[in-house]
């Protein structure tokens, strides 16, 4: 049986104006072995061919070319590249645009790219200004709050207003199965006076660290109130997630997309992210 590539498509139309959001599961790629096999992850020790041919199989569900795609050799820091209409982008064969974790543009012609095994896409969405943005967050990143930079630049560039944002928070490792050692936890207890609440304690070393809701805190702390989560967890579901954790070094990764869109005739504001779960689609 040959296996249907699948993903979960989330959309906000809000203001005459779409966003579209992709986050893919790990199945009807290309990929062999423990990359099995919808990987997206350039920097993998995967055929780069086949990251490629897989990243291609997804564009054409979406409707885009290599050279519309925008994304960057992520670093797990918290820097942010921002793509302004008047930037000319000459990518062609998957070329990033620099270091950053985060990208943010209102160019209608890109679709923002980052990929992900266990660490969290966070989707942006200003409809007043036409603005997107797209950020990659593990522990690193939400330790040094990524989101809060994102948002940031929104407002510096194009004069977001926080309350007008509507973001989309991916799966990734929830709180089941992010166990760390109590160095690590303390790390957030010391940056964040509230961060405790979203840790649990195991024992004298270990501890578990939700950093989805540690996320929702951030966005909601830079006055963003229209946040939506998938809440599912990439290391507790082997059969559609890449994890890093569950897997070690040989792991495939989730690619996630965003693009900005006109509205359609007919359709109507949904005012939230409609989420399509597991939309398939044949890639053969
Ligand atoms: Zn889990």
């Amino acid at each position: 049986m040959v296996e249907k590539m699948s993903f979960i498509e989330t959309t906000n139309i809000n203001n005459g104006c779409t966003a579209r959001g992709t986050f893919t599961l790990r199945l009807g790629g290309h990929s062999k072995n423990g990359y099995k096999s919808l990987n997206c992850g350039l920097y993998t020790d995967d055929d780069t061919d086949l990251v490629k041919k897989n990243i291609d199989e997804v564009l054409k569900v979406i409707g885009r070319e290599r050279s519309e795609i925008a994304f960057c050799k992520q670093v797990h820091g918290n820097q942010v590249k921002v793509l302004k209409s008047s930037d000319i982008l000459k990518t062609k064969d998957f070329d990033p645009i620099g270091e950053y974790d985060a990208i943010v543009t209102n160019k209608r012609d890109l679709t923002l790219f980052t990929y992900h095994a266990d660490c969290f896409a966070i989707f942006f969405f200003d409809s007043v200004n036409r603005v997107i943005g797209l950020a990659h967050a593990g522990w690193k990143g939400v330790h040094l709050n990524i989101s809060k930079n994102v948002i940031n630049q929104m407002k510096r560039n194009f004069g977001t207003r926080p309350e007008d944002i509507k973001a989309f928070i991916s799966p990734g490792i929830q709180k089941c199965c992010f166990e760390v050692d109590n160095d690590l936890s303390d790390l957030f207890i010391k940056q964040y006076d509230w961060a405790a609440s979203y840790i649990e304690q195991k024992n004298h070393d270990k501890s578990y660290i939700d950093l989805h809701s540690i996320i929702k805190y951030q966005l909601k702390e830079e006055g963003i109130a229209d946040i939506e989560s998938s809440m599912l967890c990439t290391c507790c579901n082997e059969d559609k997630f890449f994890s890093y954790r569950r897997d070690g070094i040989e792991t495939g990764r989730m690619g996630a997309f965003i693009e900005l869109g006109e509205e359609k005739d007919g359709q109507k504001n949904t005012g939230c992210w409609r989420w399509r779960k597991y939309f398939r689609v044949d890639c053969i």
